[in-house]
């Protein structure tokens, strides 16, 4: 079995713009995780947002990324995306957006007009998952993963289900397509049961809590909002609901690369940094086309 590291609890939560209430779970500047290749993952625990706004949406204006891809999932709300490589649409509960944005992209992130008008839960995850070294400059790409597109794993013994984002599960081959081995399962967990999950040795694993307690290799408890990371080695991880529980688990093979991050871009090196300031501010990085 993978050792559990840690169990943290939930941060602080911050404001991104003002429409994503979110707790900073991870980022690239936690040096002492196991963590790579994924950079980053904000948490929007459920909130409500109060509905009736016809314009001025809540979200976050415009802004660059360059080096990795950032994923949205969408576990209640709805979000509306465009981007300067004509990327765009709106995810809604269920859905998956896939950005990458490589070698650089403007974006802005919204709640979705319908969801302005009619208020309600909301509930999501960012990720930003590392390109390798060789891809950071590849062409931004847009993946919009409709919930139908989804594979869904019923688990052995009615123990829940495994959605199955990117990667594969036992065979089932996720809807996202990445650019290196990475591992993205949405699972449920009917109370009292247990499955065992199959990660390969070499990957790391990060497990983040969305609702219920779990038992975690016979030991460890983990509970809504904690985030749950291993040590490196051994492999599989056996997972005990106490509770119905909801699970982000994610395992990826390591890159190996050094990770030098600043604001909204990760790279390489500090002078890659410094160009892609260089680009953002004489333009390169395009803008997004208005209608
Ligand atoms: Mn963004």
């Amino acid at each position: 079995m993978k050792k559990v590291a840690n169990v943290y609890g939930s941060g602080e939560k911050h404001w991104v713009g003002n429409g994503f209430q979110v707790q900073s779970m991870f980022s690239y500047n936690d040096k002492d995780k196991n963590l790579d290749p994924f950079l980053l993952m904000d948490y929007n625990a459920p909130r409500h947002f109060d509905g009736g706004r016809k314009s001025d949406f809540r979200g976050v204006e415009e802004h660059p990324h360059r080096g990795f891809e950032t994923v949205t999932i969408a576990y209640q709300g709805e979000v509306a995306h465009a981007d300067s490589h004509g990327g765009g649409g709106v995810i809604g509960t269920g859905d998956v957006q896939w950005m990458t944005a490589g070698s650089g992209i403007m974006h802005e992130e919204f709640h979705s007009e319908r969801f302005s008008m009619e208020g309600g839960m909301f509930e999501m995850v960012q990720l930003w998952v590392n390109l390798p070294k060789k891809d950071k400059m590849t062409d931004p790409k847009y993946q919009a993963i409709k919930a139908a597109d989804i594979p869904n794993v019923e688990l052995a013994d009615n123990a829940g289900i495994a959605r199955i984002i990117a990667g594969d599960f036992v065979g089932t081959m996720g809807a996202a397509s990445t650019f290196s081995p990475i591992n993205m399962w949405d699972v449920r967990l009917n109370a009292h049961k247990s499955h065992q999950f199959a990660v390969p040795e070499s990957h790391n694993l990060i497990i983040l809590v969305l609702d219920g307690t779990v038992q975690i290799n016979g030991n460890e408890i983990a509970r809504r909002g904690e985030l749950v990371t291993f040590e490196r080695g051994g492999a599989d991880v056996l997972i005990e609901s106490n509770n119905e529980s909801k699970l982000l688990i994610l395992t990826g093979e390591p890159l190996n690369e050094p990770v030098v991050g600043y604001g909204p871009f990760v790279m390489n090196s500090k002078e890659e940094i410094l160009q892609a300031i260089r680009d953002v501010q004489s333009g390169n990085f395009g803008k997004i086309a208005r209608s």
